[in-house]
């Protein structure tokens, strides 16, 4: 009698406990349920611009991509180690004070969170299980609450400054996680945008590093790989294109 209760304790516990576990994993930031995204990029591409006006020089225009870009590489050991030496999210030139609008309808889940991207950062989970991370903000924002909901559009925080000087390098820098911040993914995939043209002006370097000895390895904005945070390095090449500044 006892060795069956024993069973039946066993069995239940066997069942009780992932589900414990699977509970744990499932709240987001915002502390609402969190999903993981799906595995493949969704078609069409679910999220907008982080901008309500056109781009243009008094504007907005596109900055570093996201992805293996030459700047990342030479800078892969000073800023995106923990994205794997590749730069993790897309960066918009803009002068301080433009407004930067939710790509998509969400929760705020934090503000000026451990995030990075001094000096002011939002993050915002969507119910498709990614989150969008908006960096190097004007201020604190104030604009929206975390817990409250948004919509797509709605102006939700100020751009502003790495350098915080807003004449240095004035850029908002968008991340596009899952709920859990466990992997960065290509917002170009996922931002629905005339991405071509886009590129066609900027004031960053636009190309990709090249590993010569694999060349044709990420060569395009869209080809460029997810990053899981804290993961090993992926582009430590020994000959890299164009090459390394001052090294040879
Ligand atoms: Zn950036």
């Amino acid at each position: 009698m006892k060795y069956k209760l024993l069973i039946g304790l066993v069995v239940l516990l066997a069942v009780i406990v992932p589900q414990m576990r699977a509970q744990e994993v499932t709240y987001n930031h915002a502390g609402g349920a969190g999903i993981n995204p799906p595995e493949q990029y969704p078609e069409p591409p679910p999220f907008g611009l982080p901008f309500n006006t056109l781009p243009g020089p008094t504007t907005w225009s596109l900055g570093q991509g996201y992805g293996n870009t030459v700047g990342a590489y030479f800078l892969r050991d000073v800023f995106y180690r923990a994205g794997q030496g590749l730069h993790f999210g897309l960066d918009f030139s803009a002068p301080c004070g433009t407004e930067v609008v939710a790509i998509g309808d969400g929760v705020v889940s934090e503000i000026d969170s451990s995030h990075g991207s001094a000096p002011h950062n939002l993050m915002i989970d969507h119910a498709n299980g990614y989150s969008s991370f908006y960096g190097h903000l004007l201020e604190r924002v104030t604009l929206v609450q975390v817990g409250q909901t948004v919509k797509q559009g709605q102006t939700v925080a100020l751009s502003g400054d790495s350098f915080e000087t807003c004449h240095s390098a004035p850029h908002l820098h968008l991340e596009i996680r899952d709920n859990f911040h466990v992997r960065a993914y290509n917002p170009v995939r996922l931002i629905n945008a005339d991405w071509e043209s886009l590129a066609l002006v900027g004031s960053f370097e636009q190309g990709f590093s090249r590993d010569l000895a694999d060349p044709r390895r990420w060569q395009t904005m869209k080809e460029q790989p997810d990053v899981v945070f804290g993961g090993p390095m992926l582009n430590d090449y020994p000959n890299p294109w164009p090459p390394q500044r001052g090294r040879r």
